[in-house]
């Protein structure tokens, strides 16, 4: 269907959808360019979805692709989280992390993980023997390790209020309850305008007619995409869904920095990584999942920890048994499937797609908490053009 209601629509400029730390870090630099900004948001409040389910990690920018936009949002993101937490008080720590060969025919891998980072620009990290790395973490086995200096943590819902503070002092608005059933491009009348169809349960549907229109539902994106009435089902991918479990650690960790195994398929491997009060957690593994909407889906199955206790113990040999517990779950929104290589975000505007208005954001998986506020500025760029 086409046609909406015309006595039932509202006129507003710009409706972004999904208010997790993307969506809200995109809501805020619209409001700050001087956009009217509706952020809608399907759950009962903000930041219930990814952004609450995952590592609170700033990366480096080490591990993708030059010049993919990972690589160049993630640290560029990375500097701007940094300067941003600092400013406002944001909770954070800049406390460093380990990536550690458990062999050693994994000590060339490092090296070419050093490579691949300083043609990200990121020219900090330091290759470190055995005796070096023990010297800083005793409790730790490896045979060299590279130290990455600006790795650090960040409490993300703090992060996530401060941007919507942000967003509301520029006068933008936050609408909770709000899921959007489908966008319906308008060709006419002129100019051109997306009608954003919100879900009422039961009561007559609100349609937002907007000028701009940025999709950043995370995992639901694609679904939003292929609901979209005028978009060619050629520019919306494959969703697929990777679970990632924690198991978190019972007592103390004798660890003051982030340690990260050589990288997997599909993942980062099974690290340790800390959270402010210092609490140590295991994960994320990889779980290839069918739906993020199962009732189980943010389950963690107590027996997967039996393969996190030897994958630690590589590099943490005095792991006690029965240390690790069944933490929480976070579900990766990928767009290229298990054996594909990792695909790189997607933030397809109308240059892409042809619709006037609208920015999808696809593939927003890690390090889209660490890229937020790049991200932020760049879909606010796109739709600056799709303005003038
Ligand atoms: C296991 C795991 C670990 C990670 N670790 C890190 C890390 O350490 N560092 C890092 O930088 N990144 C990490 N990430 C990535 C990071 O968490 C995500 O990139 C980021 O949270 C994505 O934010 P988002 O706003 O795009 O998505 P979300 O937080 O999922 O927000 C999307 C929102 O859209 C809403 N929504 C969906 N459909 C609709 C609709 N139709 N109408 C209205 N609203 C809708 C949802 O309810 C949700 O609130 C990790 C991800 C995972 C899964």
């Amino acid at each position: 269907m086409s046609q909406t209601d015309e006595a039932n629509v509202e006129a507003v400029d710009a409706v972004v959808i999904g208010a997790g730390v993307v969506g809200l870090a995109v809501a805020r630099a619209l409001a700050l360019a001087g956009r009217e900004v509706m952020l809608l948001e399907a759950a009962d409040a903000f930041g219930t979805g990814t952004s609450a389910r995952n590592s609170e990690v700033i990366h480096a920018g080490i591990y993708y692709p030059a010049g993919s936009l990972k690589a160049r949002l993630c640290v560029q993101g990375k500097e701007q989280l940094y300067a941003y937490c600092a400013e406002r008080g944001v909770a954070h720590q800049r406390c460093g992390k380990l990536i550690v060969a458990t062999s050693a025919a994994q000590v060339d891998e490092l090296r070419a993980i050093q490579q691949r980072a300083a043609a990200n620009g990121v020219n900090d990290l330091r290759l470190i023997s055995a005796d070096e790395a023990r010297a800083l973490e005793p409790a730790l086995a490896c045979h060299a390790a590279l130290l990455s200096p600006s790795t650090g943590i960040v409490d993300s819902h703090g992060l996530m209020l401060s941007l919507l503070g942000d967003m509301e002092n520029a006068g933008g608005m936050l609408a909770v309850n709000s899921k959007v059933n489908r966008l319906v491009a308008q060709a006419a009348p002129a100019p051109a305008a997306i009608d954003v169809i919100v879900d009422a349960e039961g009561a007559q549907a609100t349609v937002l007619r907007a000028r701009t229109v940025v999709n950043a539902a995370g995992l639901h994106a694609p679904a939003l995409a292929a609901a979209t009435h005028g978009l060619d089902a050629r520019h919306v991918p494959t969703a697929y869904f990777a679970k990632g479990n924690y198991f978190t650690l019972s007592g103390r960790a004798p660890f003051s920095r982030l340690i990260y195994p050589v990288p997997e398929p599909g993942g980062l491997g099974v690290h340790l990584t800390l959270d402010l009060g210092g609490q140590a957690k295991f994960g994320p593994d990889v779980q290839w999942v069918d739906s993020p909407d199962a009732p189980d889906a943010y389950l963690v199955d107590p027996r997967r920890g039996d393969g996190f206790y030897a994958e630690v113990r590589r590099y943490w040999p005095a792991l006690p048994d029965g240390a690790l517990q069944a933490g929480y779950a976070g579900i990766r929104p990928k767009i290229s499937g298990p054996g594909q290589p990792a695909a790189d975000f997607v933030i397809q505007g109308p240059a892409e797609h042809g619709i006037t208005g609208l920015v999808n954001l696809f593939g927003i998986e890690s390090p889209g908490l660490t890229s937020c506020l790049a991200i932020g500025d760049w879909v606010a760029r796109i739709a600056t053009d799709i303005q003038s």
